[in-house]
């Protein structure tokens, strides 16, 4: 299986230039300014793809696998996600969660849909617990969840500052931490505690409290949703001078306010002097996306959707970012800050996940683990059920 990528404008997402990449399997064996010369006896597909655009495959590190949701009673609840909807988007790399719902779904469920979509040809692992404290775990604690089970790479998103938490204190906080850190420690794994904020008014106040107090290091704890208003964007800009990384969430049309979009974020992020490297964005794919009022009462509905990621990309770029620059939010710092070490760059011996975009910055092509996925915006693999 050997497949040949000829006159790629290649951004790795650094931009490397025009070159070409040879794909052996699953991982990238060259990579180079020369045409490589292949014994005829090979079997190569080659594919020139004629100057265009190459990326690496997005990493969506907070997706509602599952399904999510469940806010409004059982049939609010949203099925599991379309397998065609990641890999139209350009994500090749994807991190479940639980949400509200860690009880009619679980680690099991998660762990299992994980193990489906890597059957399905995505690179998927998943966090352990969900909204709710004591966690919701398979082997009875995180620590172990993570230890003994591949997908498992941290704890989350586990909520603060929102009518939905269970109201952690901050030992329980700390507690959980440590068990992720170890866990890490143990197994090379992220080890995270990955934070969905609310919109409550204590925002990221236990975070930074947590990370003053103890000796766990602040990439442990990682906010997501931190563009849901500004005053929490505001904290999350003083938090990630403590070195944390920040994830802001790409929320559909209509679902930004009172926020801010996520590449307004960046662009807000990196006026502020933080560090860019720490900045990562995800879709929160699969969830459900409710507003309520101030009685608990729900005014607005919706579902995140992976489309957001490539939306995103465009966004930042129209903004004057450079796309090597605007790639290294959904890509390379996603790798860096889950240490998924075969992940988010294009060189040799990394994995074979790959994008070729349009003109317009559309994603056009999607090969994710070396083989394709979509060819001209169309799905030419379906997950199992998907046709039905
Ligand atoms: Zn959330």
């Amino acid at each position: 299986m050997l497949t040949l990528l000829k006159n790629a404008n290649i951004y790795a997402p650094n931009h490397v230039g025009q070159g070409h990449i040879l794909i052996a399997g699953e991982k990238i064996v060259y990579m180079g300014a020369d045409l490589p010369e292949l014994a005829s006896p090979l079997d190569v597909a080659i594919h020139d793809v004629g100057g265009a655009t190459i990326t690496p495959g997005i990493i969506d590190g907070h997706a509602h696998i599952t399904g999510g949701g469940g806010e409004t009673g059982p049939s609010s609840r949203v099925p599991p996600m379309f397998f065609s909807s990641f890999t139209r988007a350009g994500v090749t790399s994807v991190v479940g969660v639980l949400g509200t719902d860690d009880l009619t779904r679980n680690t099991q469920t998660l762990v299992t849909q994980a193990y489906g979509l890597r059957e399905e040809g995505l690179s998927a692992w998943c966090h352990t617990g969900g909204y709710h404290v004591p966690l919701t775990t398979l082997t009875g604690s995180a620590r172990g969840d993570i230890v003994f089970l591949d997908p498992v790479i941290g704890v989350g998103e586990l909520a603060i500052s929102d009518h939905r938490s269970s109201q952690p204190t901050l030992d329980e906080f700390l507690r959980i931490a440590s068990e992720a850190h170890v866990a890490g420690l143990m197994t090379g794994k992220a080890g995270i505690v990955h934070c969905h904020m609310g919109d409550g008014d204590r925002g990221l106040a236990m975070v930074e409290q947590a990370i003053k107090t103890c000796e766990i290091p602040a990439r442990v704890f990682n906010p997501t949703h931190v563009n849901r208003n500004k005053p929490l964007f505001e904290q999350a800009i003083m938090l990630a001078r403590h070195g944390c990384y920040i994830d802001a969430t790409a929320f559909p049309d209509g679902h930004v306010d009172p926020g801010i979009s996520a590449a307004d974020a960046y662009l807000q992020f990196k006026a502020a002097g933080c560090r860019t490297d720490r900045f990562t964005i995800s879709s929160d794919g699969g969830g459900c996306l409710p507003a309520f009022d101030k009685e608990g009462n729900l005014t607005r509905f919706g579902v995140g959707l992976s489309q957001t990621l490539p939306d995103t990309l465009a966004e930042l770029v129209r903004a004057g970012v450079e796309l090597s620059e605007a790639l290294a939010p959904l890509t390379s710092n996603v790798a860096d800050l889950l240490k998924l070490r075969h992940k988010g760059r294009l060189a040799v011996g990394m994995d074979a996940d790959i994008l070729v975009l349009g003109n317009d910055l559309s994603v056009r092509d999607v090969m994710a683990r070396g083989q394709w996925h979509v060819r001209d915006q169309n799905p030419v693999r379906l997950g199992t059920y998907e046709e039905l």
